[in-house]
C-alpha cells in the first residue's frame, strides 16, 4: 500500500494518534511487528501496523465509517485512512490463529490477548509491540535480545511454525539477508529438514520473497542460505541440478558485486550460467512474473555473451544490443562478472565508450523501409527482413549513407545466389 507521496514523519505521527484514540476509548493498543523491529534497528518503517484489544466493529465505530475500510474485518483487520501524506494504517484485533489446514493459511482466527497475538507471529524480532505513548517496548517472545544479537529465530518450535506456514522458511532467509542477521541454528535446521515442502506456497509469494532477497544488498548471502538450507533446490532447481562448485561460487560473488540491481538484473546474473533465454523465461512463467520482468530477464540472459570481444567486432554486430533498453543492466551484469574474477571488463568499457556518442550516431534513422522496397517492385515476403537487416548493417558500418545506395544494395543482394 505504500505510495510515493507518503512522508515518514506524518505516517509515524498518524500511527501514534491511532493508538492514542483507541487507548482513550479504553482499548489496549500498540504498534506491532515489522514497524517496531525497524524502528529499533534504526530503519524507517515503510508502514505502521497497530494491534489492539478492540474488536473490528469497535475500531470502525471509533474512527467512523468514512475513514475505515473493512475488507479484512473477518480476520480482525480494519484499515484506518489517514491524511494523504500519512497513508492508511492497518488496525488488527489481537488474535490467535486456529489450525492451519493448507500449510499456509489459518482455517480461522479467534480474538485473544496481546501475548497470544505476539506469539502467533513468525520470528521473535517480528513479535514485538511498542507503546508509542509511553515509549515502551513490550516483548513476549525474546525479540529484543535477538535484535541485539542479530538473530532470526522462530517463535516457539521452529518445525511447528514452518509446518503451519511454509512461507516462513523463505521469510527467515529474506530477513536474515535484508538485515544481515544470523539464522538461529535450530531455525536453520528446521528449514533444512522441510525445505522441499516450500512448493506448497503459491508461485507469486515465492517470487515476491525471491525478488526482495535478490534486490537487497544481502543477496549473495541470501542465495548462500538458500543453498545451505536446500530451499534453492526446491525454488530454483535449475541452478542446483548441475551445480559445479566453481561456477556457483563465481556466480555468488558476481551477485554480490551488483549495486542496487533491478530484479531482472539480479535474477539474470544468478541463473544465466545455467539457463538460456528460454530457460529464464520458463522460470519467470513458473513464478508468474510480469511480462515486462520476464522479457528483460530473458533478454539479459540471451545477450550475456553478446558483448564479448567488443573491440574487435564490427559496429553492426554490437549496435542492436547497445541501443536496446536493457543495455545498462547488461553492462552491469558483464562488469559484475568481471569484478567477481578480480578483473575489469574491456568489453564493457569499450561499449561504454560507444554509448557516450550522440544518439543520432548510435542509432541513425533507417535509410529505407519495407515501403521503399515495395516501391522498387520487390515482391513482399520474408526476404524483406533479411534485406533490411543487411542494409542496416551496411549503413551502421559506414558502407552506405543514402537511400539510393541502400536500394542499389537491395537489388544486388537479391541477385546473390
Ligand atoms: P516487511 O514489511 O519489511 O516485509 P514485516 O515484518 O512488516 O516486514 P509483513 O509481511 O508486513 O512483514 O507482516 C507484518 C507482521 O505480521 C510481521 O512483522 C509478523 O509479525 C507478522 N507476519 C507476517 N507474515 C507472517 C507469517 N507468514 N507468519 C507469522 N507472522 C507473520
Ligand atoms: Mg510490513
Amino acid at each position: 500500500m505504500s505510495m510515493s507521496a507518503l512522508i515518514p514523519e506524518s505516517q509515524r505521527r498518524f500511527a501514534r494518534s491511532v493508538v492514542e484514540k483507541l487507548r482513550n476509548a479504553g482499548h489496549e493498543s500498540y504498534w506491532a511487528g515489522g514497524c517496531v523491529r525497524d524502528e529499533l534497528l534504526g530503519r524507517v518503517p515503510h508502514d505502521y501496523d497497530v494491534a489492539t484489544a478492540a474488536p473490528p466493529e469497535e475500531v470502525q465505530r471509533i474512527f467512523g465509517r468514512r475513514r475505515t475500510l473493512t475488507i479484512g474485518a473477518a480476520f480482525g483487520v480494519v484499515t484506518v485512512l489517514g491524511p494523504p501524506e500519512a497513508g492508511p494504517i492497518e488496525v488488527a484485533t489481537f488474535r490467535q490463529d486456529a489450525e492451519y489446514l493448507d500449510g499456509r493459511h489459518p482455517a480461522a482466527v479467534t480474538f485473544s490477548s496481546a501475548r497470544e497475538d505476539a506469539l502467533r507471529r513468525d520470528f521473535t524480532i517480528n513479535g514485538l509491540f511498542f507503546d508509542p505513548l509511553a515509549g515502551e517496548v513490550i516483548d513476549f517472545g525474546g525479540g529484543r535480545e535477538d535484535l541485539a544479537a542479530r538473530v532470526i529465530r522462530a517463535i516457539g518450535r521452529p518445525e511447528e511454525r514452518f509446518e503451519e506456514d511454509k512461507l516462513r522458511m523463505l521469510r527467515a532467509v529474506r530477513f536474515a539477508a535484508e538485515f544481515d542477521f544470523a539464522l538461529d541454528p535450530g531455525t536453520q535446521e528446521a528449514i533444512g529438514a522441510m525445505a522441499d515442502r516450500i512448493t506448497v506456497v503459491s508461485a507469486e509469494r515465492i517470487a515476491a520473497e525471491m525478488c526482495r532477497m535478490l534486490v537487497s544488498p544481502g543477496r549473495e548471502r541470501a542465495v548462500r542460505l538458500l543453498l545451505q538450507t536446500r530451499l534453492a533446490e526446491a525454488v530454483l532447481p535449475e541452478i542446483t541440478a548441475t551445480a559445479t562448485p566453481d561456477r556457483m561460487e563465481s556466480t555468488l560473488v558476481a551477485l554480490g558485486q551488483l549495486k542496487e540491481p533491478s530484479f531482472p538484473l539480479a535474477l539474470a546474473t544468478l541463473v544465466g550460467r545455467w539457463v538460456d533465454a528460454a530457460g529464464a523465461e520458463e522460470i519467470g512463467r513458473r513464478w508468474r512474473l510480469s511480462n515486462r520482468i520476464i522479457e528483460r530477464t530473458a533478454w539479459l540472459v540471451g545477450h550475456q555473451d553478446a558483448l564479448a570481444g567488443a573491440a574487435e567486432r564490427p559496429w553492426s554486430a554490437l549496435q542492436r544490443t547497445l541501443v536496446a533498453p536493457g543495455i545498462e543492466e547488461l553492462l552491469r551484469l558483464v562488469e559484475a562478472r568481471a569484478a567477481a574474477a578480480g578483473a575489469t571488463s574491456d568489453d564493457a568499457a569499450c561499449c561504454r565508450r560507444w554509448l557516450a556518442r550522440p544518439r543520432q550516431e548510435l542509432d541513425p534513422p533507417a535509410l529505407v523501409s519495407g515501403a521503399d522496397l515495395a516501391e522498387q517492385g520487390i515482391p513482399p515476403g520474408p526476404v524483406y527482413s533479411r534485406l533490411l537487416d543487411r542494409i542496416r548493417d551496411a549503413q551502421l558500418d559506414g558502407l552506405i549513407a543514402s537511400r539510393d545506395e541502400a536500394l542499389l544494395l537491395a537489388r544486388r543482394l537479391l541477385e546473390e545466389p
